[in-house]
């Protein structure tokens, strides 16, 4: 069976591209997109998103910057933050970095930020947004998922679709964009009574549990798209004999590669693509407030 790799850094730098076109418009006409993150406590991985954030904004002209706060911050000091960002006009876009200690209310925080300044798509309004067709500021890791599939050139209308994992984040919202294009979306979770059964039906597999290898090649139909959005870490033996730790997704990449007629690799498939997502986002953000200013002007 031949397969293609989705390259998510490919796809990834396509969409930078068009971001920074839509940035120099922006600021030609005065209006320069500003993202800010609140992070909170000392967490190595939330230090990596931050740095990969950063790196991303600076290569399409967006401005970044970053607001920490120790664990012992209250909920009323975030509220507060937040509420002064919302009404900065300008502040463009707000990224609150999950996690947060468990002191504080995340659905909260999340829903205190203006939905139009949540450039993640993580307040209950964006999500909601997707039931009435409208992912313009969706969530970035389902965003992108979806988008890679689009890639393959697929009609998604009719297609049958298994999407394993059902989180607010990331497995609900991707279902709720395929049903949007009329793909027939089956989804699965941990009370499925058989995850072979349904992933073999699948003509594109989604998969955003957080189980290393939980999908293997005789769970895939030959020629599927398979679309791999998990992230762990495990520990490996080095070349040198020594222990090591890698990034693996939840899919057995060595033998459903051999199935799938496309599939996403982990790292390099739908990790680039999301930070991508957030940089569209990010721009999608600030035309709506340039043309929700041009309104209130006009009135
Ligand atoms: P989550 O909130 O923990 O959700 C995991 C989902 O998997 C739940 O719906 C859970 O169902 C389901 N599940 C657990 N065991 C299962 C099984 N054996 N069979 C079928 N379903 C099962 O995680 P998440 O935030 O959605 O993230 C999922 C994965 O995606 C993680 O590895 C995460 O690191 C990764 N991720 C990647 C990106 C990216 O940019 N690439 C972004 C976000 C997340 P129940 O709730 O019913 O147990």
């Amino acid at each position: 069976m031949s397969h293609k790799i989705i390259d998510g850094k490919k796809h990834a730098q396509i969409v930078k591209d068009e971001v920074r076109t839509r940035v120099g418009a922006l600021k030609d006409m005065g209006w320069s997109p500003r993202l800010i993150s609140i992070d909170i406590g000392e967490i190595g991985a939330v230090r990596v998103f931050i740095k990969n954030q950063q790196k991303a904004c600076a290569e399409v002209g967006i401005e970044y910057e970053n607001r920490h706060y120790s664990t012992d911050v209250t909920q009323r000091e975030v509220l507060a933050a937040i509420h002064a960002l919302n009404a900065d006009p300008r502040v463009t876009g707000i990224i609150l970095q999950r996690p947060v200690p468990p002191t504080l209310d995340l659905e909260e925080l999340e829903n205190a930020m203006h939905p139009s300044k949540d450039v993640e798509g993580m307040s209950s309004a964006n999500i909601g947004n997707i039931v009435y067709g409208d992912s313009s500021l969706g969530p970035c890791t389902s965003l992108a998922s979806v988008e890679l599939l689009r890639t393959t050139g697929l009609d998604l209308r009719g297609l049958e679709v298994v999407v394993v994992g059902h989180s607010e984040i990331v497995g609900k919202p991707v279902a709720l964009l395929l049903v949007e294009d009329l793909a027939t979306v089956t989804i699965c979770h941990h009370a499925t009574r058989n995850l072979t059964y349904h992933t073999r039906q699948a003509d594109a597999l989604f998969i955003a549990v957080g189980k290393p290898g939980l999908i293997k090649a005789d769970m895939v139909k030959p020629g599927a798209a398979v679309i791999d959005i998990g992230i762990n870490q495990v520990d490996v033996t080095l070349p040198d004999g020594t222990q090591g730790t890698k990034i693996v997704g939840d899919v057995d990449f060595e033998g459903v590669h051999q199935v799938a007629g496309w599939i996403t690799p982990v790292p390099g498939g739908v990790g680039p693509m999301t930070v991508a997502m957030l940089l569209r986002n990010t721009v999608v953000a600030t035309e709506r407030q340039k043309s929700k200013y041009e309104e209130t002007m006009r009135v």
